[in-house]
């Protein structure tokens, strides 16, 4: 086993985009939820040369029904770390939108505290991992559910909550919109990261920055700006690349290469995540296999994202 395969760390892995497999059979069983009569893999995965944003985003319906109790919630997260974990992801960091399961009347708090006791379930098994969620609020999201994540994360910060996201289609809606929630965010000592610069322009990631966030989410369109990735440098901010989903969605449009190697060159600090397992089909064994095959990647660059990774995390300590 090559020394980076013994202790990986994911940034950026979204809970419904990431259900194993093997579990949707029982969630739908707890749920009371009919899954469609094919394969699972047809309904909670793309095909594998995927290139559709629309095809991507429809395998989180299903994910977004059967995650609406709390059993459901607390069993998904704790059976995702078990994978995690069976990867040898030492360091995981799980994001979610509290608001997304709330469709049978579970409140803020109940679905927090679902997702943090599936959580500790699996680290009690896992004594060498550490985990932490991050709280999503989502663009095109209800303005009091949005502030409504931010008191969430600031009630359970350090409970195992770590940080605070903004998902969503990105460039719906401005992101100065955001601007009290990241004040609040600041007041209550809560970190962020921003979905920025994946399907839109480095513009967003310079907005993302002057709100403060201490990483970016995707930020690949980063490389069509020499000022952006400069700044990028100089504050030391990270950018949570995920290579198979960026190229799925077409955040890195099919006939460019996709620029990580790029990045990591220029002294950004790049790190490698999965974004969504189950829908990408990935892990970050299959990350990695695929920069070394296909986009120069040597052991030692490999290393360096983990480190970057270890550095650029929420989890202190
Ligand atoms: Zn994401």
């Amino acid at each position: 086993m090559k020394e980076y395969e013994k202790n990986k760390v994911d940034l950026h892995l979204h809970m419904d985009g990431s259900l194993p497999l093997s579990i949707i059979p029982r969630l739908a069983e707890m749920s009371g939820v009919t899954l469609p009569d094919k394969p699972l893999e047809e309904v909670f995965s793309v095909p594998a040369d995927c290139r559709s944003l629309v095809d991507y985003l429809k395998c989180f319906d299903m994910p977004g029904k059967l995650l609406q109790t709390k059993e459901c919630i607390s069993y998904a997260c704790e059976q995702l770390l078990r994978e995690l974990y069976q990867d040898h992801v030492m360091l995981a960091e799980v994001r979610f939108a509290p608001q997304l399961h709330k469709k049978r009347g579970l409140t803020g708090e109940e679905i927090v505290n679902a997702a943090i006791s599936g959580m500790n379930k699996a680290l009690v098994d896992c004594p060498e991992m550490k985990a932490g969620l991050i709280l999503c609020m989502m663009i095109g999201g209800e303005e009091a559910e949005n502030l409504e994540t931010v008191e969430l994360a600031g009630s359970f910060l350090g409970k195992g909550v770590i940080a605070l996201d903004i998902a969503g289609a990105e460039g719906m809606e401005p992101a100065e919109k955001f601007v009290p929630m990241f004040q609040r965010a600041k007041e209550l000592g809560i970190p962020f990261t921003i979905h920025a610069g994946e399907c839109g322009s480095y513009d967003h990631i310079n907005l993302a920055m002057d709100l403060g966030a201490s990483r970016i989410g995707h930020g690949v369109a980063a490389i069509y700006s020499e000022e952006t990735m400069e700044r990028l440098v100089r504050e030391q901010i990270a950018l949570e690349v995920c290579v198979i989903s960026n190229l799925q969605t077409l955040a890195v449009p099919p006939e460019e290469t996709h620029p990580v190697k790029k990045l990591l060159d220029r002294g950004i600090c790049v790190t490698i995540n999965t974004d969504n397992m189950t829908v990408s089909g990935t892990s970050l064994t299959r990350e990695y296999d695929n920069l070394v095959k296909h986009y120069g990647f040597t052991e030692a660059d490999i290393l360096k994202v983990q480190e970057n990774a270890r550095r650029a995390s929420f989890i202190k300590g």
